[in-house]
């Protein structure tokens, strides 16, 4: 029997005027997701079908559950549009399932078939009725429904709905810059950017030798992580520890991060610049930590211009906990490796910084040099999920 994924876009076709953009980039990730794969994609302003091997179905599924834009599928048997192949099709795909009662829906596309949907879901029903003994018509609460759509040329039949990730295609909107730093905030942050169709490629500030490599490994295996939600993510690794080293000797150490901060966001946005990148992603969540208070973090963000979009601001850290395990960077995020804020974190970290006497700290020191240096020498990868040597790493 020919089968067909058969995908519906949902909240992509909200966007009337961007509709064809939308389609046409998740049409190319879904494309370039399943490379590997003997499959053709066909796609309306509606629809996108995929024609498949029946053997490769479960590896395909895996995949699309984890491409954005879509909003449900179904696995759908295909029939010919005629009343023939439609009852035959669907009696041969009831039989190897079990249920009591059942209910037909027909949802008829194309006009020009001679019996409109309510008619024909009653001449199906019945056929159902008068071939499979025991089972009965249940409206309300059936066992099962009878899906059909009847469409030019080919028809399809499903039983089942599944639930895709929804959000937009990423590649729908530009580049971001993600910061990223081993916690267990920012890759979920990197995950609700992607579902927003950024193209989110990361940043992971280290200070060795005060942090370790096991921390950079355990970032490069988070970045791998995610980008299995994307097609290949670029790691920027930039090493922060001559600026760190100097705010800790320079500042009040009750402000080292907040200055350490400013810093961080300086360098993101020279970065983004040199990336074409309209955005930094980070894993700030309000109140969380003393730099994460309102007043922190206006004093921090002043010194750039470019939008910082925070997506896990406002969740509780239970709520961000949970979506880390549903993307599996949990495990791998509360590997005790120190990253470069916990190393220089003050015993008494200043709650509500004053933006005068950071920006009187930060002028003992010539940090535009540095930030040059730093952003000059930068090293990157590029990372794929299915990077073995980065998985083995730790
Ligand atoms: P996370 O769980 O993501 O580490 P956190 O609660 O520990 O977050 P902070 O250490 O204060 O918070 O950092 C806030 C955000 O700043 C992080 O979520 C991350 O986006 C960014 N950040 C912090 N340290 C680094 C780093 N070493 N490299 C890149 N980004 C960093
Ligand atoms: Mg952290």
């Amino acid at each position: 029997m020919d089968k067909v994924i058969l995908i519906k876009y949902g909240e992509l076709t909200t966007k009337k005027g961007n509709r064809n953009f939308f389609v046409s980039t998740l049409k190319k990730n879904i494309k370039n997701k399943l490379k590997n794969f003997d499959v053709e994609i066909i796609n309306d302003l509606s629809r996108m079908y995929i024609y498949f091997k029946e053997k490769d179905l479960k590896k395909i599924i895996n995949i699309i559950d984890h491409i954005f834009g879509i909003h449900m599928y179904h696995i759908a048997t295909i029939a010919d549009t005629n009343v023939d192949s439609i009852f035959e099709v669907c009696l041969n795909s009831l039989m190897d399932l079990s249920f009591k009662s059942f209910k037909v829906e027909t949802k008829r596309s194309d006009k020009s078939f001679e019996f409109d949907s309510p008619t024909f879901s009653k001449m199906l029903g019945g056929h159902i009725l008068k071939n499979i003994d025991g089972i009965s018509v249940d409206v309300h609460q059936p066992d099962l429904l009878v899906y059909v759509e009847i469409r030019k040329g080919q028809s399809y039949l499903y039983f089942d709905t599944y639930h895709g990730l929804g959000g937009y295609p990423v590649g729908s909107q530009p580049r971001g810059l993600l910061m990223l730093s081993g916690g267990i905030d920012s890759p979920v942050s990197g995950y609700l950017a992607l579902k927003r169709g950024i193209k989110v490629d990361a940043v992971y500030f280290e200070a060795i030798p005060h942090t370790s490599l096991d921390a950079r490994n355990k970032v490069i295996e988070l970045v791998r992580k995610l980008s299995k939600y994307t097609d290949s993510i670029h790691l920027h690794i930039v090493n922060f520890t001559p600026i760190q080293e100097r705010i800790y000797q320079c500042c009040d150490s009750s402000y080292v991060i907040t200055i350490m901060r400013r810093m961080m966001y300086r360098i993101m946005e020279k970065l983004c610049q040199k990336n074409q990148a309209f955005a930094i992603i980070n894993g700030e969540s309000i109140g969380q930590v003393a730099s994460q208070t309102l007043t922190s973090m206006n004093v921090i963000n002043e010194v750039t211009s470019m939008p910082v979009i925070r997506p896990v601001s406002c969740m509780d850290k239970l709520e961000i906990i949970e979506l880390a395990k549903k993307i599996d960077t949990y495990e791998t995020s509360i590997l005790p490796y120190e990253d470069c804020c916990t190393v220089f974190v003050p015993k008494h970290p200043v709650i509500n910084p004053n933006l005068d006497h950071a920006i009187k700290m930060e002028s003992k020191f010539n940090y535009e040099e540095m930030i040059k240096e730093a952003v000059d020498s930068i090293y990157t990868l590029k990372i794929y999920e299915e990077d073995q040597e980065f998985s083995n790493l730790l």
